[in-house]
């Protein structure tokens, strides 16, 4: 039985809080916030989170899934709004499939409340992490109501404390660490879709809605409650082709750019220029960092590896560290110095890949999903999927309802298949053939041969 720390009660140190537990050790998580449950404060980022089948297994694993079950909504596809008005439905899936969406600040608290349960978990709240001796395995934490400072001595500690974690950046500070930092031209703005008069959702309840405007967007996911979460991308600053937020001072530059860009949400949208606003601007970056492990110290989630939100995956990968490091820990025994190296080499390639990708799916996301000629791929690879599902899978589906493969491996198979779908795309005629049986025998040979 070890005396493990983790730093940070968000939704990765929490879920790894249980998984611990289960193993018999005895866990204490501080956290620089008050307890969530009963203190009225956000969650922080994101009102709410698209989860899809990786994270359920790292809830699975866990024994919440069914618990988490109740509080989610089925997104099976994106709703696509044109300038004009017009909707389009696209499917992320087969059928059956869907992505879901779920409020950050339940599943926090679910997550928390679980952990709670076990008598060998304790939280700490109102403790924020100043220092941390690697050599030592001791953390110093300062009271963030009495200014009071205590160190805490522990056999392992995990760092679970986000993008800008104060353990990472100890680690850093070591010999032989590779970091990076690089924040996105764009940043993001939280804005709501409230019920209609009777409470009714005013929009496609399950569907992810997106607003794709070439260089920026706007997203938005239901919640329970029947309002939407809107999320609107845009860089920062503006240039003479791309409008940005530093252009939208007053309450006239923010409506005509909604008249102009969001035609169809501005109705829907009553406490738009409140929100606007009243919310803040937060940047978006990506953080890669290397070796995860010095010592007996370890970092996980956005700790290890901050990615932008454009595949909906950031959570999911940190539940992700956590289901192989239990597996790690299985396997190893109580060779800690083994399980911790095995996690951290493991996870590393796949916390690069999904940062890629995420990056690679802003500009689908933004920018492609109008595109006749994207379009058209979309439909071509999922007849393909379902036509050979032995021998395709599109990258969407490899990385979303697909957790066997790794984020690595998904990677790497969406190069290969974007290497195939330009030779299939230069077929003669394919956009009217391509759901003929001709077209698919000869697509067919082509994947058998590559
Ligand atoms: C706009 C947006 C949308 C997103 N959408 C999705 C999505 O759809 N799906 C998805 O999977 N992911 C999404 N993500 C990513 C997701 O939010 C993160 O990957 C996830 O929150 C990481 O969890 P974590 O527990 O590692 O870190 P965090 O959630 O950041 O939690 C860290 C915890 O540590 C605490 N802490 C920080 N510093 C200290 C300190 N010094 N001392 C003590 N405690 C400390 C914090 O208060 C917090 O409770 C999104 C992110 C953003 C910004």
């Amino acid at each position: 039985m070890k005396n493990i720390t983790i730093v940070g009660a968000g939704l990765v140190g929490s879920l790894l809080s249980i998984y611990l537990a289960k193993r018999g050790h005895k866990v204490s998580v501080y956290e620089r916030r008050p307890d969530m449950r009963t203190a009225n404060i956000s969650a922080g980022r994101s009102i709410n989170l698209a989860l899809s089948d990786r994270g359920w297994r790292g809830l699975e694993r866990a024994g919440l899934a069914k618990e988490i079950e109740k509080i989610i909504i089925p997104m099976p596809g994106r709703m696509m709004h044109a300038t004009d008005g017009t909707l389009t439905f696209q499917p992320y899936g087969k059928e059956g499939q869907a992505i879901n969406s779920v409020s950050r600040g339940l599943l926090n608290k679910t997550l928390m409340s679980a952990a709670e349960q076990h008598p060998n978990v304790t939280y700490h709240f109102n403790q924020r992490a100043l220092d941390c001796d690697l050599a030592a395995t001791t953390m110093t934490f300062e009271n963030t109501e009495t200014g009071e400072q205590s160190v805490v001595q522990s056999d392992i500690i995990f760092a679970a404390d986000g993008a800008f974690s104060v353990v990472r950046n100890k680690i850093q500070h070591t010999d032989r660490c590779n970091y990076s930092q690089e924040y996105l031209e764009h940043a993001y703005k939280e804005l709501v879709i409230p019920p209609g008069p009777n409470g009714e959702f005013m929009i496609e309840k399950n569907a992810l809605h997106i607003w794709a405007r070439k260089s920026f967007m706007m997203i938005a996911l239901p919640n329970t409650d029947a309002t939407y979460t809107c999320t609107l991308f845009l860089p920062y600053k503006s240039t003479p082709d791309v409008p940005g937020f530093d252009q939208l001072n007053t309450e006239q530059d923010v409506l005509n750019f909604f008249n102009t860009h969001f035609p169809d949400a501005v109705p829907l949208m009553p406490t738009l220029l409140e929100d606007f606003f009243s919310n803040p601007t937060s940047s978006l970056a990506t953080v890669r960092t290397y070796p995860w492990v010095r010592g007996n110290v370890a970092l996980i989630g956005d700790a290890a590896h901050a990615i932008c939100p454009f595949f909906g995956q950031g959570m999911i990968c940190g539940f992700e560290d956590c289901v192989v490091l239990d597996e790690c820990l299985e396997r190893n025994g109580d060779n800690w110095e083994a399980a911790l190296d095995e996690y951290q080499q493991l996870r590393k390639p796949s916390g690069d890949a999904i940062a890629q990708l995420a990056l690679d799916n802003f500009i689908e996301m933004r920018d492609k999903v109008a595109d006749p000629q994207f379009l058209l791929r979309k439909k071509i690879e999922a007849e393909m999927h379902k036509r050979f599902p032995e021998l395709y899978t599109p990258l969407y589906t490899l990385v979303v309802f697909t957790p066997d493969v790794t984020y690595a491996d998904a990677y790497r198979r969406g190069k290969e298949n974007d290497a195939l779908m330009e030779k299939i795309l230069a077929l003669p005629d394919i956009a009217n053939t391509w759901n003929t049986d001709a077209a698919m025998n000869t697509i067919k040979e082509m994947l058998q041969a590559r």
